[in-house]
């Protein structure tokens, strides 16, 4: 629905920041800024007014369509990233939500997380009620949550740096989607990820998994350090029409009982690939060199609009 696409979150990227732009229901929009620290130190933003003059210089288009609109509301948050000891007891209390822990905003995780907080709070009170003794599966869950925080985190810490990149920023969302999509998404749609039972068997691979994910988010790190500015050239690179991603998407349409081994090792398969694309790309290999296996997956179209 292109005529509504605005009512979508709006993110307007450059070197170590971003911009959002909300439309919220009751007409407000929302607009935040959201910096690392080298851009933090520099922009001296500490009113409206301060913001304003900010995106004049940084985004001009934003400052002219929100020229002459109220404030309703300003709040500064440094150091919004936050962690907490423990969300999951076995002496039957927990935490959900952002009482717990927060990341980022850049890909709105936080009904995921709420989501999947949900499940694991639900699974060890069914065993409580059950009376079963519970010390093992909150451990596990806890630690299972944790590693899915940290893994989170890793998609945004010294990443910042590449937000004006847009090839360092189309692989990077190409990524990042895939692999939600591949990994997280998957085992959270065949009900696997809040289960025990079911994560048990599924160990090794998703610590494989999650190595190849922190390989390539050092990529990305590495790249963000130079910072580089290359602005995007205006290229819609419709989700869609990328082989792995919809690939993975329908996988999340199987039944809730088809095997979710299988379809994870063979997402990982595919994964694999599309890492390999990945770093291709990001060493400036060309399209036409690049590995078949990554070109089928990532898609010519794509492969295109970020090289164009
Ligand atoms: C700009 C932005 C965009 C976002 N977009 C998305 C998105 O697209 N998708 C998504 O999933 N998530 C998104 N999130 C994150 C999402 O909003 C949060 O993850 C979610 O609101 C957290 O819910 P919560 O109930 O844990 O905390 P909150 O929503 O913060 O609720 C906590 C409530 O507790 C109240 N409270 C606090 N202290 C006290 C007290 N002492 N006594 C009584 N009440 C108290 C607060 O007033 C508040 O109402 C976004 C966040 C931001 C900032």
């Amino acid at each position: 629905m292109p005529h509504e696409r605005w009512k979508s979150t709006v993110h307007l990227t450059g070197p170590g920041y971003w911009v959002w732009l909300i439309p919220l229901e009751s007409g407000v929009t929302s607009v935040g800024i959201v910096m690392d620290d080298t851009v933090y130190n520099s922009a001296n933003i500490h009113d409206p007014q301060s913001a304003v003059r900010w995106l004049e210089q940084n985004q001009p288009r934003c400052a002219d369509a929100i020229a002459g609109a109220t404030f309703l509301d300003f709040v500064r948050l440094p150091n919004y990233a936050f962690d907490c000891k423990k969300v999951l007891s076995a002496d039957r209390w927990a935490i959900s939500g952002e009482a717990g822990f927060f990341a980022d905003p850049f890909y709105s995780p936080g009904s995921d997380f709420i989501a999947i907080a949900n499940g694991f709070i639900t699974s060890l009170m069914a065993d409580d009620r059950m009376g079963k003794d519970i010390q093992l599966n909150a451990a596990v869950y806890e630690k299972i949550f944790r590693s899915i925080y940290q893994n989170t985190l890793s998609l945004y810490v010294d990443q910042y740096g590449g937000f004006g990149d847009r090839l360092m920023m189309g692989l990077k969302t190409l990524w990042d989607i895939a692999y939600y999509w591949g990994v997280l998404s998957l085992l959270y749609f065949r009900d696997a990820l809040c289960d025990y039972q079911k994560m048990r068997p599924l160990i090794n691979d998703l610590l494989a998994t999650q190595e190849l994910n922190q390989q390539i988010q050092a990529l990305f790190r590495e790249r963000a350090k130079q910072r580089l500015v290359l602005p995007a050239r205006g290229v819609f690179l419709d989700q869609y029409k990328v082989p792995c991603l919809k690939y993975f998407n329908d996988v999340l349409q199987n039944p809730l009982d088809a095997d979710v081994q299988t379809d994870l090792q063979r997402n990982m398969e595919i994964l694999r690939c599309v890492a390999g694309g990945v770093t291709e790309l990001l060493q400036g290999v060309s399209l036409q060199d690049m590995a078949p296996a990554a070109r089928e997956w990532i898609g010519d179209n794509y492969c295109y609009g970020l090289l164009a």
